[in-house]
């Protein structure tokens, strides 16, 4: 297989994007792909499910409209290379256990960032908190230190005390993944997942030989174990919702969250976390908390990450495929995510690539469960460089070498527009997102991401100065 050409045939720092043009071979085979699979009208063209029930991927909405304006006033440095905004403590200033210091060190994490200074000092009191911030600017660092941090000796015994509720399996995977990286020199405190994929006697009997003391799940097989009294959550101190708000906007999985909710003690630590927190999502929320500690970075306006250069570009639906594969071939990336809106399309544009000599990979989620984890963990360890993705890795999902995300199909509303294109520039690292606009729809969403957001998102130029974009 030629190997990621794209990085290979780069040299200039001045990237010129070919308006059309293409080799003649791509030509030929682009034209018979375009219509036999991206163009076809009767194709169902239906947003992926982006969360999981137990066993089935259920379909909603995004919602919209931030408000809330709490602007920390507090960062001060800046991370080296980077455009991120950090507080100029210490992670020392938190006063955290020396086995937490010791794999903050290992992690390589020198200073907290502005929302992991906001919320930390107060999380690990035990308070509720209520965080809205930007993508990838290290929330999930913010309950995990937390909860480890407030783990006690008689913890160690055999309940489960941490309970953090997702909405795909793949988010699920990277939380452990970050419990374990910082509990390294806690080996006693014991994490697992549960998610649908998985046999439900595989889960029962394993939580039957050794109860998790931290529990990282979505909804539908939580509360499936749950209600038949395989997970125990009556001594549960910490209770957690990452991308809140599209857990609770959801009716059906708001029902869950609530019924799982009713498991746990009432008196608990309830925290709560996104990038984009609409006031009625946030009324929500604060229902299932006592008197949180709200932190709101960022408000809704002010959500762009400074590092990630964002363009659009108007083409038609057919020639979508032979613009994709001229940018692929000429920009310079270390990973790209294209994300598409049906399961269909992705599939089909994967092979395309894969096709044109573009090692890409691809996932959404009716893949089966092991195919599923499989691909993010390529994706994760940089194994393949290129992922075609459906809404389901639109959010949450923390792919550090991102710097490249193509929306191949627009985002169906601003948030998840948000949301995608904060896959790239992740904890302030420098991005470049590119939307193709190809439908009225696509020109509205984008004119509301032009209004909600101060963001600066013009038309794609002939020239992209690669330095812009690529971190040094
Ligand atoms: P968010 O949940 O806000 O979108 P994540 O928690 O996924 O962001 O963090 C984004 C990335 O930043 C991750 O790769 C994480 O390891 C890294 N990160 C988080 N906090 C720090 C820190 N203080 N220093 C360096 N890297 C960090």
């Amino acid at each position: 297989m030629e190997e990621a050409r794209n990085v290979t045939r780069v040299n200039s720092r001045h990237t010129h994007i070919p308006k059309s043009g293409l080799r003649f071979t791509f030509f030929v085979k682009l034209e018979a792909t375009e219509s036999e699979a991206m163009t076809d009208k009767n194709q169902e063209i239906t947003e992926l499910a982006e969360y999981d029930s137990d066993e089935d991927a259920v379909e909603f909405p995004d919602n919209d409209k931030d408000d809330d304006n709490k602007n920390s006033s507090k960062a001060s440095t800046a991370r080296s290379g980077t455009h991120i905004a950090v507080h100029s403590s210490g992670f020392k200033d938190f006063l955290l256990r020396p086995e937490i210091m010791r794999a903050i060190a290992d992690a390589g994490f020198e200073h907290p960032s502005t929302v992991q200074s906001e919320c930390i000092p107060q999380a690990i009191l035990g308070t509720d908190v209520l965080c809205q911030a930007k993508s990838g600017m290290g929330k999930t660092a913010v309950f995990v230190l937390s909860v480890l941090q407030q783990i006690s000796p008689e913890d160690s015994d055999d309940s489960t005390i941490c309970l953090v509720l997702v909405h795909t399996r793949e988010l699920a995977f990277q939380i452990r993944q970050e419990f374990e990286r910082f509990k390294r020199h806690m080996p006693n405190i014991r994490t697992k997942v549960l998610y649908g994929g998985i046999p439900v006697p595989v889960d029962k009997k394993e939580l039957r030989e050794s109860t998790p003391h931290i529990v990282i799940g979505t909804p539908g097989r939580t509360l499936h174990l749950a209600t038949e009294g395989a997970l125990k959550l009556n001594r549960v101190k910490h209770f957690i919702l990452d991308e809140c708000d599209k857990m609770l906007e959801n009716l059906d999985m708001r029902r869950d969250v609530q019924k799982i909710f009713m498991e746990t003690p009432h008196d608990k630590q309830v925290m709560m976390f996104s990038a984009t927190m609409p006031n009625d999502v946030k009324q929500v929320a604060k229902r299932f908390m006592h008197n949180p500690h709200e932190i709101f970075i960022n408000d809704g306006s002010k959500l762009t990450l400074f590092g990630l250069q964002q363009y659009y570009l108007k083409l038609e639906e057919k020639e979508k495929n032979r613009k994709l594969i001229d940018l692929l071939d000429v920009l310079d990336f270390n990973q790209v995510v294209i994300f598409v809106n049906a399961v269909n399309r992705a599939d089909m544009l994967n092979k395309l690539l894969n096709d044109e000599n573009f090692p890409s990979i691809c996932s959404y989620g009716r893949l089966e469960h092991d195919a599923r984890i499989e691909t993010y963990n390529k994706f994760k360890k940089f194994e393949s460089r290129i992922m075609v993705a459906t809404n389901l890795l639109g959010r949450g999902v923390d792919f550090e070498r991102v710097n490249l995300v193509v929306n191949y199909d627009m985002a169906a509303s601003e948030d998840e527009y948000l949301h995608r294109v904060g896959r790239a520039g992740r904890f302030g690292t420098k991005g470049l997102a590119i939307s193709f606009i190809a439908t009225d729809k696509d020109r509205e969403i984008l004119e509301k991401v032009r209004s909600k957001f101060v963001v600066d998102l013009p038309e794609l130029p002939e020239r992209i100065d690669s330095a812009t974009y690529m971190n040094s």
